[in-house]
């Protein structure tokens, strides 16, 4: 298996895998939704809470927070639990920003997620504790957003058969066709979305749309708890253990 970023950024990755299958792939997808662990907040003790929201909405609001997830120092300890508080008192919005982690380095990176607005007087005071789950117990636990891959487009254009209509052109969402040159050219393959719509429109069946199965166009977001690149090589150690346990467990 082959595999380079096309695109790579601390919260989004696009990433070609060539030589490879296509439930290998789908494989990855899985541990990186379910498995790869983060930290979410899990218990909160409300001191007080004299806004308009249940103390129970408010703790939801805050185990869907995004925390600083960093693994180097977690995963020797898996009962680690990190301690956050909170205060404030109206009139004001109260932000993300506001929960305050006894360590820095815990401080939410996001600090514009709203949480509750308060009014005059009304207060919000509280402790809460974030401890490492995986996406398989609770959303709020999915550090990797919006994943999804697909094979890599292949378009074939028969310009024997082709007359230039322009048919395809105006039907394609992407805007990927022209003509150049009196022939019809794909400027970029990797942005066709495999939609058909330029093979159903030609009427003398002259293009023709496939998707290799062995090299295949992941691309995912993160919800900022943990860079694009360490999702990837989170999952990619946990799958080897798997089969590894597997290999064992079947005597190979
Ligand atoms: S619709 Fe068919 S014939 Fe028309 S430009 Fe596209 S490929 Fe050529
Ligand atoms: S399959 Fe869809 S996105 Fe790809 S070239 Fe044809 S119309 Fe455009």
């Amino acid at each position: 298996m082959k595999l380079k970023f096309l695109e790579l950024r601390e919260d989004y990755a696009k990433i070609l895998f060539e030589d490879v299958k296509p439930y290998f792939v789908n494989a990855i997808r899985r541990t990186m939704i379910a498995d790869v662990p983060k930290l979410a907040i899990e218990n909160v003790i409300i001191y007080d809470n004299t806004s308009a929201l249940f103390d129970e909405i408010i703790a939801h609001r805050l185990g869907m927070i995004p925390l600083p997830t960093h693994l180097d120092i977690l995963k020797d300890c898996e009962d680690c639990k990190i301690h956050y508080t909170l205060s404030k008192e109206g009139e004001c919005t109260v932000y993300s920003g506001d929960l305050k982690a006894e360590d820095p380095i815990w401080n939410v990176k996001d600090k514009n997620i709203p949480i509750v607005r308060l009014l005059k007087n009304q207060r919000l005071i509280l402790e809460a504790e974030a401890i490492l789950g995986t996406g398989k117990e609770h959303a709020k636990w999915q550090s990797v957003v919006g994943i999804g891959y697909k094979y890599y487009p292949e378009i074939e254009i028969d310009m024997d058969k082709c007359d230039l209509c322009h048919d395809c052109i105006r039907q394609c969402p992407k805007n990927i066709l022209s003509i150049k040159r009196n022939k019809l050219v794909v400027n970029n393959m990797e942005e066709c979305s495999l939609c058909k719509a330029c093979e159903e429109v030609c009427t003398k069946n002259a293009i023709v749309v496939k998707g290799n199965e062995n090299k295949i166009i992941m691309q995912y977001e993160t919800d900022g708890s943990l860079t694009a690149k360490e999702i990837l090589k989170e999952a990619l150690e946990i799958l080897y253990k798997k089969y590894d346990e597997l290999e064992k467990a079947l005597g190979l």
